[in-house]
């Protein structure tokens, strides 16, 4: 029987609603500095789509948009005037910066009660604890989803391909806490088919057109591809060989359409949670 397609764009939607539902609420909108450093294309439209999600949940928006040949101490001296600007509840610095500037000296400035990316070693140790802040938006949007379809993973076997700051190792903590007992693969994972077989959760985070065929994936399986490819015609795709292991699967995220505008929903949810512990 072919799997139950998780609708991320739908589930999107629905939290972003559910977020400039309660920001009606406060006393100011809430507020996100974007930092963009040059003229990378595909940074533009990702700011571009966080600006108008951000619209659309009554928040403000605030671009900084820095040329190319931008300093380390200019760009630091922004982020240091923004962590002290009371109307700026959010900072977001668009990745990647240009070469010459350090991208983990840039986020570590960020004050962490302004890290709605949950990128800063204060927030990812709160999250390591189980007594987070923000949520890591990618794997949050995965476990948002996971509760929107009635998936526990509780007491499951969770198999998680990558191990990224961003995206793998996040996630694997999120399915830890959330009781599933969790193996996390890598590059250096050998016969990867041995233990994906065995999951019940299986997310793909690795970024490799093709890795997750039918053949490794558990009859019945909740297939979760994070990865966001372009195949050999360039149309955007994940990890997952979509048509065979839907037909293997009981859910599965599309790629484009799953756990893409889940990430900017849950980054809308963060800057939510930022403007009310400033007391908004
Ligand atoms: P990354 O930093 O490049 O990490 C990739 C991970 O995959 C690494 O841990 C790497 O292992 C592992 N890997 C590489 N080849 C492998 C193989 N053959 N088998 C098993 N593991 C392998 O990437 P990322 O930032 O985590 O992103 C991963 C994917 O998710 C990308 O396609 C990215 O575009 C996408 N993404 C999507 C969203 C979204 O919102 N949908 C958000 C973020 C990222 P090593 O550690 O050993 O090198």
């Amino acid at each position: 029987m072919a799997a139950t397609i998780i609708d991320g764009k739908a589930l999107a939607e629905k939290v972003k609603k559910r977020t400039a539902a309660a920001a009606e609420g406060l006393r100011r909108r809430p507020g996100l500095a974007v930092i963009l450093v040059g003229d990378d294309p595909a940074s533009r439209v990702y700011v571009n789509g966080k600006e108008r999600d951000c619209a659309q949940c009554g928040f403000l928006s605030f671009e900084h948009k820095l040329d190319a040949g931008t300093s380390q101490e200019e760009l630091l001296a922004l982020v240091d005037r923004l962590n002290r600007d009371d109307a700026v509840d959010g900072i977001l610095c668009q990745l990647p910066l240009p070469k010459h500037l350090d991208e983990e000296t840039v986020l570590n400035a960020i004050a962490p009660d302004k890290d709605v990316d949950c990128f800063h070693p204060v927030n990812v140790g709160r999250l390591s604890i189980g007594a987070p802040v923000f949520l890591p938006c990618t794997p949050a949007g995965v476990m948002e989803m996971l509760r929107e379809y009635g998936i526990s993973p509780a007491g499951k076997r969770c198999v998680v391909l990558g191990r990224s700051n961003i995206v793998g190792k996040p996630m694997a903590m999120l399915l830890t806490q959330a009781d599933g007992t969790v193996t996390v693969c890598h590059s250096r994972t050998p016969d990867l088919a041995a233990v994906t077989l065995e999951a019940d959760i299986l997310v793909s985070a690795v970024g490799r057109v093709g890795l997750v065929t039918a053949d490794m994936v558990k009859a019945g399986a909740v297939v979760i591809d994070v990865a966001m490819n372009r195949n050999a015609e360039g149309k955007l795709c994940g990890d997952v060989d979509y048509a065979a292991v839907a037909e293997k699967a009981s859910y599965i995220t599309p790629v484009p359409g799953g756990v893409g505008p889940m990430t900017r929903a849950m980054l809308m949810a963060n800057i939510l949670t930022a403007a009310r512990n400033h007391g908004a």
